[in-house]
């Protein structure tokens, strides 16, 4: 793996906006070739053109991060297309919070499945290539929610506690493989995130306080460009970060 960001090849879920988006135009700009993912294609497709209309190289493969073959199908897609996988960021993620007491179950199984599975199956999918390449790099995106549980919170934040027990235990086992790995943990950032609130009291509580103190995803991609810009043997494994205004 070269130093920088030119010419990585960058496979990122949760593409289609927030965060990944963001983090995708960064990355473009610094001349990272990417392959991005997420269920809107059509989204997907606008912001290749944007990238590809800029100069970038990057390829849209629709995928739901929670079946396991398609989180395969993007990897193999991106080996097809680039020939390696320099950084898979596994980003994608939802966050319909509630109380326990409204037995939101099956909000419960989407935020496991595609939270937790969907991070284990980039994993899954990515580090074969990397240990064979004997480089690479997993980017796994937290939460400030993965440090602290509040009421109304607490599946989405033991999917972030998930988040980040498994990045640990990765950085240790991929030491080997001179593959790095960083976890970043993001507070409140304005994104479509709390549109998967359904329960209307958690979405009240989401909207006042994002209203009140969030800050623009560049943030985040910021965040991500200074993990992966590090020369070869710096290794970022954590990132928290907080809008200034934020005291939770
Ligand atoms: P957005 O809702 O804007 O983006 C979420 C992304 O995840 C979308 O691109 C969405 O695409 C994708 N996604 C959701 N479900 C699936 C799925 N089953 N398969 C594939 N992609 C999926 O929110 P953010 O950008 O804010 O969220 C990105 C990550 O950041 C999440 O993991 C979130 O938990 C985390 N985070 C966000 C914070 C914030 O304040 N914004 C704070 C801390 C962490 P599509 O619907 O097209 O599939």
């Amino acid at each position: 793996m070269s130093d920088g960001i030119l010419g990585k090849v960058v496979v990122i879920t949760g593409a289609s906006s927030g965060l990944g988006e963001a983090a995708a135009r960064l990355l473009a700009a610094q001349g990272a070739r990417l392959v991005l993912a997420a269920r809107r294609a059509e989204r997907l497709q606008s912001l290749i053109k944007a990238l590809t209309a800029d100069g970038g190289q990057a390829l849209a493969v629709t995928t739901d991060v929670a079946d396991r073959g398609q989180v395969q199908a993007l990897v193999d897609g991106a080996v097809k297309a680039f020939g390696r996988v320099d950084v898979m960021l596994n980003n994608a993620g939802v966050m319909p919070q509630s109380l326990l007491e409204r037995l939101k179950v099956d909000e419960w199984d989407r935020m496991i499945d595609v939270n937790i599975k969907g991070v284990l199956y980039g994993i899954a999918a990515a580090l074969p290539v990397m240990k064979a390449q004997s480089s690479g790099h997993f980017i796994n995106v937290s939460s400030v929610a993965g440090h602290r549980v509040g009421p109304g919170s607490t599946v989405y934040a033991a999917t972030k506690f998930a988040v980040r027990a498994l990045s640990e235990g990765l950085r240790q086992e991929v030491k080997p493989y001179n593959i790095r790995t960083t976890v970043i943990s993001p507070g409140a950032v304005a994104t479509e995130l709390p549109d998967s609130v359904s329960d209307p009291d958690a979405a009240a509580r989401i909207e006042k306080f994002y209203a009140d103190v969030a800050i623009p995803a560049s943030s985040f991609a910021r965040a991500v460009k200074f993990a992966i810009e590090q020369p070869e043997d710096v290794d970022i494994n954590e990132i928290l970060f907080r809008p200034t205004r934020q005291d939770y």
